[in-house]
């Protein structure tokens, strides 16, 4: 009888043992994985636009990425430097606006030098990235292009509206996480509506971080 016990009482606590007391743990929380967003800016740099969008993105902690036109840069080299040293990633957007599937392969890799040239002598760097101007780009385009192309996730169509309440409709409509927002520092239209912009997506726990910065994550 006590043998038997001995050997009950084996099993019973054999069982605790395999089956019972398994804790799950808690579904570990990346805390890296906070929400993020790249604004983006097109066709500056612009001597007062550009400086007030510069002061909004201050004011919410923000950094953004420009894609400044080559021909602009020598006119507003003041704006470009001040644009890099607080802290905005500077991107490439050819020398004149052109459509890069217009034109000759020579020609594209001269609109891509040009301006590298101008932003390195404005800012002592080179740029990180280019965004070809209306979107427009083929694989022989890519092909000469050394530098990472952007294209972006929403386009807020701000040159179309030029309403500055409409900016904020438009980003709340298709907002997703690691979202590129496509915009224009030289309408007034944008800088104004910008604010409401910065608000909301800092109230629904974005981060603003450069285009470069949302490609590691993507
Ligand atoms: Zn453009």
């Amino acid at each position: 009888m006590s043998s038997i016990y001995k050997q009950l009482a084996a099993e019973f606590q054999k069982g605790i043992k395999d089956g019972s007391i398994v804790t799950t743990p808690p579904p570990t929380k990346d805390t890296s994985s906070s929400k993020k967003v790249a604004l983006t800016f097109d066709d500056g740099p612009h001597p007062t636009i550009t400086m007030e969008i510069l002061d909004l993105l201050d004011k919410y902690n923000a950094k953004a990425t420009f894609f400044v036109v080559g021909n602009r840069i020598d006119r507003y080299s003041d704006v470009l430097i001040e644009t890099f040293e607080r802290g905005h990633e500077i991107g490439n957007h050819t020398w004149n606006h052109t459509n890069l599937t217009t034109i000759s392969t020579n020609q594209v890799k001269e609109q891509l030098s040009s301006t590298n040239n101008a932003i390195k002598k404005a800012i002592g760097q080179y740029p990180t990235v280019f965004r070809p101007p209306y979107g427009a780009k083929n694989n022989q385009v890519v092909s000469v292009i050394e530098l990472p192309v952007i294209m972006w996730t929403i386009d807020t169509l701000d040159w179309k509206y030029r309403n500055a309440s409409n900016l904020l409709p438009m980003v709340k409509k298709s907002m997703h996480n690691n979202a590129i927002i496509l915009m224009h520092d030289i309408h007034q239209s944008t800088a104004d509506g910008l604010e409401s912009v910065l608000k909301y997506l800092q109230e629904q726990g974005y981060e603003f971080v450069t285009v470069s910065e949302i490609l590691q994550y993507k």
